[in-house]
């Protein structure tokens, strides 16, 4: 059943609670907006929590890896888990060190994984991985074969108890006595880019760089042009 508020005890948000979000809308704009997470789990009695690239896929978050993973077998026998996501968007500079801040949104989500078994659905998981990290990918490279199915364990939770919290804006201390300051306050953005291309060494010739990556490249590429004048690093598109 579609639940309005993915809030529960365990996923309200404590400090700062305006800050905090239940509804699908924020936590999925989280999930979706970053390509990996961290997978925390306990095995033997000793919490870890690793790093995997996560795909959402309507209201399940999906991760996958080897058959053989110890991550992957701990998380398929149903261990309590809980996946974060984080997207760091600036740096947040204020007059004084303690107000100094970050503007991120990140979510949590808490439940138990399970192993897909459909085939349908691990292939749909697949191409979902795919076209998340290159939009289009996937229709233009050879599908996963049968063995390459059967040794890839494919987990899906449900998003049904989660979390979603963000800050954004400039340093809180505009309107306190350290605006008379003459520190520089304010933000600096952070901004993710692609550098060039870089040809495996086994590239045959002639053959040229895909559409899809042609695509992000092209519209994500980020070139640091030195101003030599204020000696500030500004970003233009190629
Ligand atoms: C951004 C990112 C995305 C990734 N995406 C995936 C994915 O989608 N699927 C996948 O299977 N793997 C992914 N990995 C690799 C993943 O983090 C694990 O290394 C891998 O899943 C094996 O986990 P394991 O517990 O089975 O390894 P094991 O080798 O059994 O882990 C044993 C120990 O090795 C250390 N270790 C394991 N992984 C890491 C790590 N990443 N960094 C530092 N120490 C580590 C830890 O101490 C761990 O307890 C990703 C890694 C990164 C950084």
């Amino acid at each position: 059943m579609f639940k309005f508020s993915l809030r529960t005890e365990r996923t309200r948000v404590r400090r700062q609670p305006s800050r905090g979000a239940y509804d699908h809308k924020s936590v999925y704009g989280v999930l979706d907006s970053a390509l990996f997470g961290h997978v925390a789990f306990v095995d033997g009695g000793q919490p870890f929590c690793i790093p995997m690239l996560q795909a959402r896929v309507a209201d399940y978050v999906y991760i996958h890896g080897s058959s053989a993973s110890r991550t992957l077998r701990a998380l398929a026998s149903g261990v309590p888990a809980c996946l974060t996501v984080t997207a760091l968007d600036g740096l947040v500079l204020a007059r004084s060190a303690f107000e100094h801040s970050a503007n991120y949104r990140s979510a949590v989500v808490l439940g138990q994984f399970a192993p897909v078994e459909d085939e349908a659905e691990q292939l749909a998981t697949f191409a979902s991985f795919t076209n998340k990290l290159i939009p289009g990918r996937w229709e233009e490279v050879r599908q996963p074969n049968r063995k390459e199915l059967k040794a890839t364990a494919i987990l899906r939770m449900p998003i049904a108890e989660a979390s979603a919290k963000a800050r954004s804006g400039p340093p809180s201390d505009d309107d306190s006595d350290d605006a008379a300051l003459d520190v520089w306050a304010g933000v600096l953005p952070i901004v993710n880019s692609f550098g060039s291309p870089e040809p495996s060494p086994g590239l045959r010739d002639g053959i040229a760089l895909s559409s899809s990556a042609h695509r992000l490249y092209a519209e994500n590429a980020v070139r640091a042009v030195l101003d030599r004048d204020g000696g500030v690093a500004r970003s233009t598109s190629p």
